[in-house]
């Protein structure tokens, strides 16, 4: 095997039971990198109970250019497809699903996209084949809004099949099912992000793994990466705003109840009124939110501080040759 330095290519693939897929895959694999690239490929076994592990075993033994790493039970894809970005050793990673929907001939194209100069090329699905129902439209919907949100305009953040750049992958964390937002927090720090279209395959052996609930999860995971992208250093801004919003609104509305009380021909009594109600809860969620944001700054130091991680990503540092 090449050692570290020289490989190009890592690919990496999460895999849950998907034996009847995984020769064909690593065929079509062989059949466009061979000779073209020095390449690697992982294989995450993600909790699998069919018989991937032993047709994942048959193919290691053939090659030495892959890896097995297996995973004690299921993790989910998005901690899959981490541990192989972690242990990948290439200069370019590429995830592929292991159903075969991906097709790795498109490998190629995107490589050449990125040289163009960029950090990250994502796959675009145009043409998809999924049920209609379960995965096209929620996940048109989820594209426009996870594009709107996160001011990242590509067309398919689903999409597992992308090209990065392995220092683009070092700084980020994953979680829950934020494989996908990997562009948007990338571009985040300045990375350069770029769409190229890819072929899509309909699945012809095993069962999808997902159905409607992902998509609940992803607008749930849209929301925390949206806060952690605006917010995330300085969340006293946002919990405070709340704060201070809440304060004009008790004031506007105890304002009221006292004008309705003391100076309007009404003279309607204060505890008739159910602004004064209002007036109590705007109090109360004012002082929530001040002291949610005090606690959210607190975190944040703690998480900042303890890990050394700044709040900025510096590109280069540029110095005077003339040294006084
Ligand atoms: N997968 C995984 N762990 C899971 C679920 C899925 O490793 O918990 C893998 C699965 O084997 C496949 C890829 O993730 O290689 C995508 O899954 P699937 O084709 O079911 O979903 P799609 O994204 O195509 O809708
Ligand atoms: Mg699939």
């Amino acid at each position: 095997m090449a050692n570290g330095q020289d490989i190009e290519l890592s690919i990496v693939i999460p895999v849950l039971n998907e034996a009847d897929n995984l020769q064909q895959l690593y065929d079509e694999i062989c059949n466009t990198a061979d000779g073209r690239y020095s390449y690697e490929i992982l294989f995450i076994d993600d909790g699998s109970t069919d018989n991937s592990f032993a047709v994942l075993s048959k193919i290691l033994q053939n090659s030495e250019r892959v890896r097995v790493i297996r995973f004690r039970r299921n993790f989910g894809q998005t901690a899959a497809l981490s541990a192989g970005f972690e242990h990948a050793r290439g200069r370019i990673i590429i995830p592929l699903d292991a159903d075969g929907q991906n097709d790795p001939a498109d490998i190629p194209r995107l490589i050449e996209k990125l040289n163009e100069g960029y950090d990250i090329v994502s796959g675009w699905r145009r043409k998809r084949h999924d049920n209609v129902f379960t995965r096209k439209l929620p996940s048109w919907a989820a594209n426009r809004l996870i594009a709107a949100i996160t001011g990242v305009k590509l067309h398919d953040f689903g999409c597992t099949l992308k090209v990065y750049r392995a220092t683009s992958l070092k700084e980020i964390r994953l979680y829950g099912e934020m494989h996908r937002f990997i562009p948007a927090l990338a571009s985040w720090s300045g990375e350069k992000v770029s769409e190229l279209v890819v072929n899509h395959r309909p699945r012809t052996k095993g069962v999808a793994k997902y159905g409607l609930a992902r998509t609940l999860k992803v607008v749930l995971d849209l929301i925390t990466i949206k806060f952690l992208m605006s917010f995330s250093t300085k969340p006293i801004y946002i919990f405070g705003g709340l704060g201070v919003l809440s304060i004009l609104g008790a004031s506007l509305s105890g304002t009221a109840v006292l004008y309705q009380k003391f100076i309007s021909t009404s003279h309607l009594s204060m505890n008739r009124n159910p602004l004064l109600v209002l007036t109590a809860m705007l109090i109360t969620a004012s002082i929530q939110f001040i002291l949610m944001g005090l606690l959210a700054e607190m975190l944040v130091r703690t998480y900042h501080e303890s890990q050394d991680r700044p709040i900025y990503v510096i590109e280069k540092i540029f110095e005077s040759e003339n040294k006084v």
